[in-house]
């Protein structure tokens, strides 16, 4: 079984990085800025994290690094599931907390408004297929599930708002609905694993919001992905069923 994460920020998978042993394969993705990190955990299972690397002096985030990650690591790695892994806004009226984490139940846009017909609109939203063990998985390690709704923004306008709450968006992030339209293309199952990091209707200002949780969040989103990936190198939940 190959397991491929795709995360944005390093701060976000470091903590998984230094518990899985995983060791960065240098200039993997060259010329792209993307970082692959690889080990073998036994003779079944190979896990990689992909990172969207750094341009401009920062970490890339949002659709666009999201989508050339996503599709370099299916090209190169051919994964049996890629998992994006990463921290989100909650909301706190719809039940969420800092460093809660869940797992995706369903991904769209929420900042793509294109009018016309149902199907331009359908399209724009994007509501990609998830992995269909997610639901499996979150039962037995006893997680929330969510919808997760992404944009190419931190902040939110009153229009984001109102798509987000028409279409039962519960997870705001950046990257999610990126990643899930590329392994759309390719056939590739995804899950989705977004830990909070700020509340979207409290008072705090976002981005201060963020950077005081990130790495608590991240702590929390380790402590869940250790547990999904014992839990598919035991129960493989249909994914072995892909093997040749
Ligand atoms: N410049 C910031 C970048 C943070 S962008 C920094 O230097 O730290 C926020 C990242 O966290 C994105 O990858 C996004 O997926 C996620 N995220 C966390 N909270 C979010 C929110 N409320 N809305 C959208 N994305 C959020």
């Amino acid at each position: 079984m190959n397991i491929t994460f795709v995360v944005a920020m390093l701060d976000e998978a470091q903590p998984f990085i230094d518990n899985f042993g995983v060791r960065e394969v240098p200039d993997f993705f060259s010329p792209l800025p993307c970082k692959l990190y690889r080990a073998r955990l036994d003779a079944e299972t190979e896990l990689h994290v992909v990172l969207n690397g750094q341009q401009h002096g920062s970490d890339l985030v949002g659709c666009e690094p999201a989508c050339v990650a996503t599709q370099a690591a299916i090209q190169r790695l051919n994964p049996d599931l890629v998992i994006n892994s990463g921290t989100c806004g909650g909301f706190r009226s719809k039940g969420a907390d800092i460093a809660r984490v869940y797992l995706g139940n369903g991904v769209m846009f929420h900042d793509r408004r294109v009018p016309g017909d149902d199907e331009w609109g359908t399209q724009a939203l994007g509501n990609y297929d998830v992995w269909n063990g997610t639901g499996a998985l979150a039962e037995r390690l006893n997680l929330p599930v969510g919808k997760v709704t992404t944009g190419s923004s931190l902040d939110m306008q009153p229009c984001d708002l109102q798509i987000i709450n028409e279409n039962g968006g519960e997870l705001k992030d950046m990257e999610g609905a990126a990643v899930a339209f590329v392994c759309s293309l390719y056939h590739v199952p995804i899950l989705l694993v977004k830990s909070v990091t700020d509340l979207c209707d409290s008072s705090a200002e976002t981005f201060e919001e963020f950077r005081r949780n990130l790495a608590r969040a991240s702590e929390e989103l380790c402590r869940v992905n250790v547990r999904i990936i014992e839990e598919l190198r035991v129960s493989g939940l249909g994914l072995r069923d892909n093997e040749v």
